[in-house]
């Protein structure tokens, strides 16, 4: 990427580029445009690099120079009149409008010839360097900031910088669910708690989700991504929001602006693929990685499989009584020389790769034969997870499949609950299809609510039965006075749409009363059961 100053080269006005050594009252001519070259007769050759006492007169330039950087420092801009030598050793007369050009590199200065162009001036560096939306610098100027930053690491400053990549999490369908100033002002906001953290010169805002943030100091970084864990207040609802950060430093993850940012991208990938949320350091073993994704895919696509896989039943258990409410299928799956894979790790290759909808449908048909032979119809319930392909790819009518395969196991459509990520409903044709779900009579759950964003404006017009509250709430809700409120307000909301509340991940003792002093109805979690063969499971605890 070019830096910062190239744009200058296009402006209509004459522009010099000063290089203040600060304190002595010298200066050196950075760059000039093409408009300052036929306006003048200089050429670059003979200026760049150069005193600013060849331009400026070997006599009075230290006075003009010393008014300039005082005018910078005091007021960001300075204006006057000031003799000029031309190529010919003649003087003459400039009206200069001077700004700096940003923050993070205080000592160059933007020199327009013109004496109206002040405003402008500034206007135009404004407009190169901050994005309007936001208010963080352009990527352009980002970008720069880290060329400058490098360019003094390799002078033997330390610490080093790093930058990281930051993506929003599922931005794409919280995007569609949000009128354009909503988005506007949410990006606003995680501007805000960025230039907490970071300071407002050293972060930039990418279209239309990215940001980026050059520093040396990791427990910013930290801060920033913890800033996205917090709750969202915009247009009247609230939004939850995780992201994911690549991280690459300099040297070891490139020795360039370009490298770096090269490597932090990729690393933002790799952590999205490993599930996100998240700061992910970029490390040189992508084609490890991509070997390893290479061979669960073909692992996944053996004539074989399922060899090799198995459900696992996790019970859910009605927080009043300790009675067994249902069970949710989870898939377990052992490579054939990998070893077992956590399907964290396998079902979204299987999402990409266009496998999940064999892989769904199996684990569908083996999971009612399974339940219908040990519970029967009855008021226990099982919980599938389901993908959003299974719904969209119309060569396989999943609905038909379930309805059929739970009738011939002897259950009643109400007895099987489908379990769909809340992001999943952004799409319209998923929503569609959930809503003939529901009206078949099976039931549907909103799952990990919580986790990526979550509106409650959004749940009124799901068709679903059952909410799962996601680990990320449950936690901490004995001692997170916020989280308990937010979980509290959200319980009411599903009860008066007619859902269950389920409380997933719940790992502690200490974690029930509140929860059910809340009013949450079930709960799924290491406190009672880990996943088990469904022979094991209790019927009360
Ligand atoms: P999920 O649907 O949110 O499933 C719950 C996950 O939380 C399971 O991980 C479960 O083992 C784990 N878990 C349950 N209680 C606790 C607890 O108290 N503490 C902690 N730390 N974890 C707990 P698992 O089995 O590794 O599954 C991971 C994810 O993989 C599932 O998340 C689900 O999204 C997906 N998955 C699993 N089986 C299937 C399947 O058959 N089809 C599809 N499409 N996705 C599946
Ligand atoms: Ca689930
Ligand atoms: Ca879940």
């Amino acid at each position: 990427m070019p830096p910062i100053t190239d744009l200058f080269q296009r402006l209509p006005m004459g522009i010099v580029i000063l290089d203040f050594a600060p304190g002595d009252g010298t200066a050196r001519i950075h760059s000039i445009n093409q408009a300052f070259e036929v306006a003048t007769g200089w050429n670059a050759a003979r200026l760049v690099g150069h005193p600013a006492g060849v331009l400026l007169g070997e006599q009075g330039h230290h006075l003009v120079i010393r008014q300039i950087h005082q005018g910078l420092a005091t007021a960001g801009q300075w204006s006057g009149s000031v003799v000029v030598t031309t190529p010919s050793g003649q003087p003459a007369l400039h009206d200069w409008a001077v700004a700096t050009l940003s923050a993070e590199q205080p000592n160059l200065a933007v020199v327009a010839v013109q004496s109206n162009a002040g405003a402008q001036l500034v206007e135009f560096v404004q407009r190169v360097t901050r994005e309007p939306i936001t208010g963080l610098l352009t990527k352009t100027a980002v970008v720069d900031v880290l060329a400058q930053r490098v360019r003094r690491a390799d002078q033997g400053e330390r610490p080093y910088p790093m930058v990281a990549h930051i993506d929003i999490d599922r931005f794409a369908s919280l995007r569609s669910l949000m009128p354009n100033e909503a988005v506007d002002r949410l990006l606003r906001m995680i501007a805000e708690l960025i230039i907490q953290a970071v300071g407002p010169d050293c972060a930039g805002y990418v279209e239309p989700d990215r940001f980026l943030i050059v520093t040396n100091d990791l427990h910013a970084l930290e801060q920033v991504l913890d800033a996205f864990g917090r709750r969202f207040d915009v247009a009247g609802s609230s939004v939850y929001l995780t992201a994911t950060a690549g991280l690459a430093l300099y040297p070891g993850d490139g020795r360039t602006a370009d490298e770096l940012l090269r490597a932090a991208v990729v690393a933002t990938q790799d952590g999205k693929r490993a599930g996100g949320d998240g700061l992910f350091f970029y490390h040189e073993t992508s084609a490890a990685r991509i070997e390893r994704i290479r061979r669960i895919e073909d692992g996944l696509r053996d004539p074989n499989w399922p060899s090799g896989a198995h459900l696992l039943f996790q019970p859910k258990i009605i927080l009043a009584t300790g009675r067994l409410a249902g069970v949710e299928a989870l898939l377990r799956w052992s490579h054939p020389v990998l070893g077992p894979i956590s399907p964290s790790e396998f079902i979204p290759i299987a999402e990409q790769t266009r496998l999940i909808g064999r892989i769904g449908s199996w684990v569908a048909e083996t999971a009612l034969n399974q339940f219908g032979r040990r519970f029967g119809a009855s008021d226990i319930s099982l919980c599938i997870n389901v993908s959003p392909q299974q719904l969209l790819e119309s060569n396989t009518d999943f609905d038909a499949q379930v309805l059929s395969q739970a009738d011939a196991a002897g259950l009643v459509p109400s007895q099987v609950i489908l379990e769909l990520t809340e992001g999943m409903f952004s799409d319209r044709t998923v929503l569609a299809r959930a809503g003939q779900l529901r009206a078949s009579g099976l039931g549907i759950a909103i799952d990990d609510f919580g986790r990526e964003y979550s509106s409650l404006a959004l749940l009124t017009q799901l068709p679903a039965t059952k909410l799962k509250l996601d680990k990320s709430l449950s936690d901490g809700v004995a001692l997170d006075v916020r989280k308990a409120r937010v979980v509290r307000r959200v319980v009411d909301l599903a009860h008066d749409l007619g859902m269950r509340v389920v409380a997933e991940g719940v790992e502690h003792q200490d974690q029930l009363p509140p929860l059910a002093e809340m009013g949450c109805d079930e709960v799924q979690g290491y406190v009672f059961a880990r996943p088990m063969a469904l022979a094991e499971v209790p019927l009360v605890v």
